[in-house]
């Protein structure tokens, strides 16, 4: 059975890199029938927050990929770590290192003047027939994996190819520390043999640690996963991704508007593809995933392809439950500010569907619902700009003559088109100063919605006020 796993360190909010990589190793395990285990890395205990381990909880719900197993947090499994590396010191996969902070430094300054690579010189390193030093008094050692000398650790990346490394170039890395806590590499690799991880699939900044991991393992006699390894999401320019340029982290997108599953299918795209196929649903996703479509170079991130996605799944959501989740953005806006009329002045259900094609965001629907909540404010600058002589009697007549009509679009349909034919106008000559007079904006859809929408008396006397 297959189990991957999404393992995130809690030194920040999950940023949009590691969310597309929980979709791919959850999408991996969904394929299969398999597990998706949660494993939260918070062994850097100056960096990691209980904050932020409830941030990446909830964008991992609010993106709707729940984990299978876990989640499974490092520090309470320091009994098992101290436990592993107690095996390996006994069957000499590991070894106590008293070299000090100091002799160590001295050792890569002199490497470094030799023009050699900065290794560890092996003084501590048991070999057969080796004379080992007489430990020093009062020192706390560190412990070393011994790593190969020789040969090469290498792997079928399944993602990048065949990817191998030198051991020669691999250290004998450090993976207890002096005060016996363990180290990054050693804990990924106990929880990932623990866990029965079958398939590890990660961002590419790990490519050099998997060597490190594969021998680690090895010498536990433990199987090897499959490792893939994504490459980076860039900016729009080609740059790295960063706060300054776009929102980084996953909740930002919430904020700002965006639906789980069109962020959900825009990160599934960027970097993974099935022929042309831009819109799929979960399900669609689930039964095409495959690692072997994964890209090995990096993609960059499109933040109008994004908006062209949200915009799709928000027009596709049902009415309803689209305008509950605008009425809680819009609530929220309206608490905060003074002047505004209650929600249910007007059919927020209609102003959605009728605005939900021009928008991208939750945000953009919002903003334009908001208009019609705050009290009128006649915008002077555009009504001076687009109310003239030309206009005004036509204006006059439409507003006299909506307090005697039917009330429904036909009708008020009918009155614009009488209206124009009667004053001899074209549409934008009577359109644009009616849309300045009811909205304060000089585009809007289409006016006898907006008419209707806004009802007869404030349509009335928001003209009459003007004219
Ligand atoms: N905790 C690591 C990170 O957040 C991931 C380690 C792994 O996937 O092996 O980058």
């Amino acid at each position: 059975p297959i189990r991957t796993r999404f393992a995130p360190s809690p030194t920040g909010a999950l940023h949009i890199g590691g969310a597309r990589t929980a979709l791919f190793s959850w999408a991996l395990a969904k394929h299969f029938g398999g597990t998706f285990v949660l494993r939260i890395e918070d062994t850097d205990v100056e960096r990691s927050t209980p904050e932020n381990v409830a941030e990446i909880l909830n964008a991992m719900k609010w993106l709707n990929l729940a984990h299978d197993d876990g989640p499974y947090y490092q520090m309470q499994r320091m009994d098992r770590y101290r436990e592993v590396i107690a095996h390996m010191l006994k069957d000499g996969s590991a070894y106590y290192c008293y070299t000090s902070k100091e002799e160590l430094e001295a050792m890569r300054e002199a490497q470094k003047l030799r023009g050699e690579r900065e290794k560890y010189d092996g003084t501590w390193r048991p070999e057969t027939g080796k004379q080992l030093p007489t430990p020093p008094a009062g020192v706390q050692p560190v412990v070393r994996f011994k790593n190969p000398l020789t040969g090469k650790t290498s792997w079928t990346d399944v993602v990048k190819g065949e990817i191998s490394f030198n051991n020669e170039e691999l250290d004998d890395l450090i993976i207890a520390r002096p005060d016996g806590t363990p180290t990054y590499n050693f804990c990924v690799v106990v929880d990932d043999w623990d866990m029965g991880i079958t398939h590890v699939i990660r961002g590419d900044d790990h490519v050099n640690n998997t060597p490190k991991q594969i021998n680690i393992l090895k010498a536990l006699g433990a199987p090897l996963p499959f490792y893939g390894h994504i490459p980076m999401i860039l900016a729009p320019d080609g740059s790295k991704l960063s706060k300054r340029k776009n929102a980084t982290a996953v909740m930002d997108y919430e904020r700002m508007g965006y639906l789980p599953e069109a962020l959900c299918n825009y990160l599934a795209r960027l970097g993974w593809g099935h022929g042309d196929d831009e819109i799929f649903s979960r399900e669609q996703f689930i039964e095409w995933f495959s690692v072997e479509h994964l890209s090995s170079s990096s993609s960059q991130w499109d933040p109008k392809k994004l908006n062209w996605i949200n915009n799709h799944y928000i027009n596709q959501k049902d009415n309803a439950e689209l305008t509950d989740l605008i009425a809680q953005r819009l609530t929220k806006r309206l608490e905060s500010q003074a002047g505004t009329v209650p929600l249910d002045s007007y059919s927020l259900a209609a102003i959605v569907e009728l605005y939900k094609s021009r928008c991208d965001t939750l945000e953009d629907v919002t903003s334009a619902a908001e208009g019609f909540y705050l009290k009128y404010t006649p915008n002077a600058v555009l009504i001076a700009e687009h109310v003239n002589d030309a206009n005004r009697p036509a204006l006059l007549d439409f507003a006299n003559k909506l307090k005697e009509i039917d009330w429904s679009k036909d009708t008020i349909n009918a009155l614009i088109k009488s209206t124009l034919a009667e004053h001899n106008l074209k549409m934008p000559a009577f359109g644009v100063p009616l849309r300045a007079i009811l909205l304060g904006q000089t585009q809007s859809p289409s006016l006898d919605a907006i008419v209707h929408l806004l009802g007869r008396s404030e349509c009335v006397s928001r003209i009459l006020s003007v004219i």
